[in-house]
């Protein structure tokens, strides 16, 4: 049968997550990765999620092999109010200003199915997320690129733009400006408190909604913790949470915090997406909060995140210091580093040459909507060792060295 003809307008639209297929080869023994952004599996604190996993099985199956409700386990709602109280002092909280979802990437899914549609514009960073670019792309709407800095996105790019949409009488249509201001996926850069002030007045002034995704919030492993910019403006703020880079992104759970009429609207199109979360993996998570104190455990990960880090710096330092063509940024947080090449070089083009020799990244031109740029690269140092870490740096510069005599 011929399927083409029967394929929706979405999904005619849709590519495959480039970075995905591109990082296949990740599990070859003789392959460096610095693909994807998956945590360290040593991370996981496996003996006590199978304790808990046990025990909420036996004793609680009424509720964990039961359906939950579509908005979310209230335990563990109830548990991460206490959490943002602690360490974020966010303590008015209810649970119908929270919806459970299936990682971060639902809730993406979620924001572009009830926000956006073809007359939409939404602003993202340039570089941007790929998976929220893909989500967004869903529902056809137009971006505007806001380029990033090493404080997060220009805002006086951004300001221009607004006025813009202002005099053409289109402000109304911009329904959101989507944000990673901590250790952004994929540059690592993180957005000044003065840049998250200025963002959430903008917001105010213009009447838009800020997206506010923070996965890596938590992974910071130096510098100083900045106020989330929903605790600034909650009346316009969405805030995307997740498990997966603090607990075990195998859980699949996120989580939505921002005004009830909007997390209503979520959760009727939720509904119709999967009815529920897992009952199971909520109430695990429930109980973990419960007994463990999560961003304190997080301590040893971080140790081992930074470590990795300034390895990673450091093999850049002694197998590029020399080559004034090339820059990278230095997260304080998170699990990317971004190298800027000169702009003759293409990263994709590059890509063959790299696998050939052993070593994965991430061609930036992944992580554009609109004006590709070629000459970047996202390079994770939290999975590989610390010598596969210099190994691969090795491999990359004898990949650059090549490309260049052939190019
Ligand atoms: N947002 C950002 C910025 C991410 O980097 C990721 C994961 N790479 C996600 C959302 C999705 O994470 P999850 O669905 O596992 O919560």
């Amino acid at each position: 049968m011929e399927f083409e003809n029967k394929f929706s307008k979405v999904t005619k639209s849709m590519k495959s997550n480039i970075i995905r297929e591109l990082l296949k080869d990740a599990a070859n023994p003789n392959i460096i990765s610095f693909g994807g952004g998956v945590p360290d599996p040593e991370t996981f604190p496996r003996n006590e999620l199978a304790e808990i996993s046990l025990k909420v099985l036996k004793d609680e199956y009424k509720f964990t092999l039961q359906y939950a409700t579509t908005e979310g386990d209230n335990e563990l709602k109830k548990q991460y109010i206490k959490l943002l109280e602690k360490h974020e002092h966010i303590d008015w909280l209810n649970y119908d200003n929270m919806l459970i979802t299936v990682g971060s990437q639902q809730a993406l899914h979620l924001i572009s199915m009830v926000l956006l549609d073809e007359e939409s514009y939404c602003a993202v960073g340039k570089p941007v997320y790929l998976g929220a670019a893909n989500a967004f792309k869903q529902s056809f709407p137009k971006f505007l690129e806001i380029p990033i800095k090493e404080d997060g996105m220009d805002l006086e790019f951004f300001e221009a733009k607004l006025k813009e949409l202002k005099n053409k009488h289109e402000i109304e249509k911009l329904k959101f400006v989507y944000v990673v201001p901590n250790f952004q996926n994929p540059t690592g850069v993180t957005m000044s408190l003065e840049k998250r002030k200025k963002l959430s007045e903008l917001s105010k002034e213009y009447n838009f909604l800020i997206v506010e995704d923070d996965p890596y919030g938590y992974l910071r492993f130096e510098g100083e913790k900045l106020p989330n910019i929903y605790s600034m403006n909650p009346e316009r703020t969405l805030l995307l949470n997740t498990f997966s880079k603090i607990l075990s992104p195998g859980l699949r759970i996120g989580i939505i915090i921002g005004p009830k009429e909007l997390i209503r609207q979520f959760t009727i199109a939720k509904q119709s997406a999967d009815l529920c979360c897992p009952s199971l993996t909520q109430r695990i998570a429930a109980r973990y909060l419960e007994n463990h104190d999560i961003i304190k455990e997080l301590e040893p990960s971080l140790k081992l995140y930074k470590s990795k880090k300034d390895t990673m710096l450091e093999a850049l330092k002694v197998e590029f210091e020399n080559t004034s063509k090339v820059s990278w940024t230095k997260p304080e947080g998170g699990l990317f580093i971004w190298l800027t090449f000169d702009e003759s070089t293409n990263t994709m083009e590059m890509f063959e040459i790299a696998r050939k020799k052993g070593v994965l990244y991430v061609p930036g031109e992944s992580f554009y909507v609109n004006e590709i740029e070629k000459n970047h690269m996202r390079l994770s140092f939290c999975l590989p060792s610390h010598d596969e870490i210099k190994e691969g740096i090795r491999r990359l510069r004898s990949v650059v060295e090549d490309y260049k005599k052939v190019k």
